[in-house]
């Protein structure tokens, strides 16, 4: 549904007068073209996940007409981001780069200050720069979603493999650079990209890794997606989950493909979960789980199928126990508290050792059952998984939206290391704020090895305030009560920004100075995302932007 604007059209960036921004984009429109700006004075829709807007937060948690920027510019190549960032710096006016601005739950589309212009990357530097075979890897420019490497890589013919998240729609820069996480071998994106090509505050442009020594004769460097590192300091760190620089290209590697055989283990009790998570990690230290496994509580069994909630359930409050659990008797999971997926990898005897291990640890909780998907219905989300775990693009993840009228989703993603007591500590808080504040829980563990990745996922009615209200206060709270604990978030939706950066408050707020400081450095006109990361360039401390 489109909703009409108050108000005069488009909002401004802070600290610029309508004059003066209507000048700036007038010479802006000058350097790239009217085709490749766009004001955003128009009713704003949220459309749906792959027609989503380029203006807002599709899955607005605070007012739709809150977090919006004032235009949109689509650059063409690293030249014309170069120019856009100069063209910022000359009016001080906020950009906020975004590759595709799929990154529902996190904030879409959307600029943390109200009036940037944000700088869609990808609707013109869309392209696959290369691949290659004998070296497994990519460049890719920002436009490039994960469907379309795969499209790209089939064309081939080469037996590559890439590593999509649950939805395919997401650019593959983009969710890399935020650390977003895949399910096959190579799940951690970040620490499977390969050189970068950064423009900085100052419109300057620069290579990372082996990027940064020249090729012969201009040629880019042989070795780019090859080694991760240069000489010096490891930068590319500071330009993933900042606002230090924009990324133009990236290189990513490949996976050679390989044989996969995917499953499910039920458990049937809800205190299962410390001593599954137990079993877990020796499995996944020793290599034995082949992939990032997840481990989901069963009310997810009912949300994939796509009903909505009220099919299961009359009641706006959150779901009995015994209402789940009744449900779940008639479906092909049965009646059980939680269920595990995961996948083995390699030749046909590898995978069958590996299976056996993993059969007989799991057995040792009382009543847990081990599944192939070929045991289990044509329809059953298996499937999707089978297809996500082998590294083809899914959408199916998005049937959850049904769960609520005008479904909107937010993640609450805290790590803890792989132990049954932290898990705990963190899955009380969960339980306890959810009941409080009258959601449903959705609890999946992902699990990397060493630590786990605990994905609290808030499905709420976009259209109900009082909803919206409660989902934030709850973010707020377990965002609270788990740094008081000593569990941190990896990644979370810009109104949490500020909340999340400073709970990594070590030493008096040591790594946010830190921050601080390259920011100022880098952008001493504070143009560059102010506040993402809860990042704020000295030009907007302490002048109540913070949240
Ligand atoms: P996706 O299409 O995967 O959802 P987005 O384009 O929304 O990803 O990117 C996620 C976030 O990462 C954005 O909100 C933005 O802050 C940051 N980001 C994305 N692309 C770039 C880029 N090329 N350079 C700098 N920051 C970026």
């Amino acid at each position: 549904p489109s909703v009409p604007r108050d108000g005069e059209l488009p909002v401004l960036p802070p600290d610029v007068d309508r004059d003066t921004f209507n000048k700036a984009v007038a010479e802006l429109t000058e350097l790239l073209g009217a085709e490749n700006i766009e004001l955003n004075d128009k009713p704003l829709v949220d459309g749906w996940y792959m027609e989503h807007p380029n203006t807002h937060d599709a899955f607005h948690i605070v007012q739709q007409s809150e977090l919006v920027s004032s235009a949109t510019v689509y650059p063409g190549s690293t030249e014309d981001v170069q120019k856009i960032v100069r063209w910022a710096n000359k009016y001080l006016i906020p950009v906020f780069p975004i590759s595709m601005g799929r990154n529902l739950g996190y904030g879409g589309a959307a600029p943390r200050v109200r009036g940037s212009v944000i700088i869609d990357l990808g609707r013109r530097m869309n392209k696959v720069l290369k691949i290659d075979g004998n070296s497994a890897s990519c460049i890719v420019e920002p436009g490039v979603s994960y469907f379309k490497l795969y499209e790209e890589v089939q064309k081939t013919g080469l037996p590559l493999w890439i590593d999509p998240p649950d939805v395919g729609g997401g650019s593959v820069l983009g969710n890399c650079i935020d650390r977003g996480v895949g399910y096959t071998p190579y799940g951690d994106h970040f620490a499977n990209h390969c050189g970068m090509e950064v423009v900085l505050p100052s419109g300057e442009v620069l290579r990372t890794g082996m990027g940064a020594l020249p090729g012969k004769n201009g040629a880019d460097n042989p070795s780019w997606q090859a080694f991760q590192h240069a000489y010096g300091p490891s930068v590319d760190g500071i330009f993933s989950q900042s606002n230090f620089g924009i990324v133009t290209k990236m290189g990513m590697w490949l996976m050679p493909e390989t044989g996969h055989q995917s499953y499910m283990i039920t458990f049937p009790r809800d205190e299962d979960f410390e001593q599954i998570i137990e079993i877990i990690r020796p499995l996944a230290l020793n290599r034995i789980l082949g992939n990032i496994p997840q481990l989901r509580n069963v009310i997810q069994e009912l949300a994939v199928t796509g009903k909505p909630k009220s099919f299961f359930y009359p009641g706006n409050d959150p779901m009995p126990r015994e209402v789940i659990r009744s449900h779940a008797k008639n479906m092909p999971c049965g009646d059980v508290a939680w269920c595990f997926y995961g996948t083995v990898y390699g030749p046909e005897e590898t995978r069958n050792m590996q299976l056996d291990i993993i059969r007989r640890e799991f057995a040792k909780v009382p009543g847990s059952k081990f599944m192939l998907p070929d045991e289990l219905p044509a329809d059953h989300y298996i499937h999707s998984r089978v297809r996500v775990c082998s590294g083809t693009p899914e959408l199916r993840e998005l049937d959850w939206l049904n769960w609520k009228p005008n479904g909107a989703h937010l993640f609450f993603a805290p790590i803890t290391p792989t132990k049954g007591a932290d898990a705990r500590v963190v899955h009380e808080i969960v339980t306890r704020l959810h009941k409080k504040w009258g959601f449903d829980s959705f609890p999946t563990w992902c699990v990397a090895g060493r630590e786990m990745h605990y994905i609290a996922n808030i499905v709420y009615d976009r259209a109900d305030d009082d909803e919206k209200r409660r989902a934030i206060a709850l973010m707020r709270e377990m965002v609270k009560e788990a740094a008081d604990e000593g569990y941190g978030e990896y990644r979370t939706h810009l109104i949490f920004m500020d909340q999340v950066a400073r709970t990594y408050g070590w030493g008096d707020q040591a790594l946010m100075r830190f921050n601080e400081t390259i920011k100022d450095a880098l952008d001493p006109n504070g143009i560059l995302a102010p506040g993402r990361a809860g990042i704020w360039p000295k030009r907007f401390r302490g002048k109540g932007y913070e949240l």
